[in-house]
C-alpha cells in the first residue's frame, strides 16, 4: 500500500526530465474506488482514456487532450476479451505494459487502472449491453458481429467505474466512438464523450497497434488507405458520383494487395447510408485486410 496515495501503488516514476512523479497504478477495484473517490473528494474533475495497452501515439495524443481539460487522467488499459471472436488476435494482441506505464508516466497522467479479466468479468458474470442505432450500421457489425456488444459491456462498466466527467476516444475507430456516444446518452451516465482526430505517421499510414503486425512490404502499401480515402473525398467533394468514386477506391484498395470488408460513405452523424453529398456531411469508411491484418481508417469528405 503507497502511503500517498493509499492504493496499491508502485509508482513513482521518472518522467522525461528525470524528476520523479506520483502515478497510481491500480488493479483492484476497491483501490480504484478510493483513489476515484479522493479525486472527488478533492472535486477534481477527472477525464478517463479507455485503451487497450500498446501506446502510441494516438493515444498519448488522446492522454495530452484529457490533460488539458480536466484536472486529472485516469488512463485504463485492459485487453478486453469480450470484443474479440474466438479466431481473432486476442493472445497475440501486442501488451507491452511496462513502456506503456512509463509513457504515461511522461505524460502526466495522475492513475492508471488495469484491472484483470477476472476483475472485470468475474465468476458468474451474467450482464451484456448491446447496442442498436449506430453499433448496427453496416459497418463493422458486418465483419464482427460480435464486436459492438464486447466494447459496449466495457465501456459501460469502465464509465461506471470511473465516474469520470468526460471520456476520450479516438476518431480512428469512428463507429465506436457513436456508438459509446449514444451508449452514455441511452444509459443516462453523467459522463460526455468527447472525440479526437486520427494521428497518422508521416506517410499518412492511421498509427494503430495493430500495425507492428506488417510485414515490410505490408508495411510500405499500408499508407495505400489514406491516399485512397483522400482522393476520393476529394471527388466527392467535386461533385463526382458517390457510388462511381466508391467503386473506383475498392478497386485501387484492392489493386494495392488488400481484401476489402468495406469502403463506404455514410452520414457523418447517423452513419446512415448517403446516396448524394448535398447537404449532408459525409465521412468515408474503410475496412480492409493486408495479410494477417486488419487495417480501419477514416476521413471526412
Ligand atoms: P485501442 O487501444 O486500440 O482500443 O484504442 C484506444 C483509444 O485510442 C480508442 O479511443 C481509439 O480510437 C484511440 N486511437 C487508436 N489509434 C488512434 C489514432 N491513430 N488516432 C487517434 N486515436 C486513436
Amino acid at each position: 500500500m503507497c502511503s500517498r496515495c493509499n492504493a496499491d501503488c508502485n509508482t513513482m516514476v521518472k518522467n522525461a526530465t528525470g524528476s520523479k512523479r506520483h502515478m497510481r497504478v491500480v488493479r483492484s477495484l476497491p483501490s480504484l474506488r478510493r483513489a476515484i473517490a479522493d479525486f472527488k473528494m478533492r472535486r477534481r474533475t477527472i477525464a478517463l482514456v479507455p485503451t487497450m495497452g500498446a501506446l502510441h501515439g494516438g493515444h498519448l495524443a488522446l492522454v495530452r487532450l484529457a490533460r488539458r481539460r480536466a484536472d486529472r487522467v485516469v488512463v485504463s488499459i485492459f485487453v478486453n476479451p469480450t470484443q474479440f471472436a474466438p479466431n481473432e488476435d486476442l493472445q497475440s494482441y501486442p501488451r507491452t505494459f511496462a513502456t506503456d506505464i512509463a509513457a504515461l508516466a511522461a505524460a502526466k497522467v495522475d492513475l492508471v487502472w488495469a484491472p484483470t479479466a477476472g476483475v472485470m468479468y468475474p465468476d458468474g458474470f451474467a450482464t451484456r449491453v448491446v447496442p442498436e442505432g449506430p453499433a448496427t450500421a453496416g459497418l463493422e457489425d458486418a465483419s464482427r458481429p460480435h464486436f459492438f456488444a464486447g466494447v459496449a459491456t466495457v465501456v459501460a462498466k469502465l464509465l461506471i467505474q470511473c465516474e469520470p466527467d468526460f471520456a476520450v476516444f479516438g476518431e480512428k475507430d469512428y463507429q465506436q466512438l457513436k456508438v459509446v456516444t449514444r451508449l452514455a446518452r441511452d444509459l443516462a451516465l453523467q459522463s460526455r464523450i468527447v472525440g479526437a482526430p486520427i494521428v497518422r505517421e508521416a506517410d499518412g499510414l492511421a498509427m494503430s497497434s495493430r500495425n507492428r503486425y506488417l510485414s515490410p512490404g505490408e508495411r510500405e502499401a499500408a499508407p495505400m488507405l489514406y491516399r485512397v480515402l483522400k482522393d476520393c473525398a476529394g471527388k466527392i467533394a467535386s461533385g463526382r458520383p458517390i457510388a462511381a468514386v466508391l467503386d473506383e477506391g475498392r478497386t485501387a484498395i484492392a489493386h494495392a494487395g488488400f481484401a476489402v470488408d468495406y469502403f463506404e460513405a455514410r452520414h457523418a452523424t447517423t452513419l446512415a447510408s448517403v446516396a448524394s453529398a448535398k447537404n449532408c456531411p459525409i465521412r468515408l469508411l474503410v475496412a480492409a485486410r493486408i495479410g494477417k491484418t486488419r487495417l480501419i481508417d477514416n476521413l471526412a469528405v
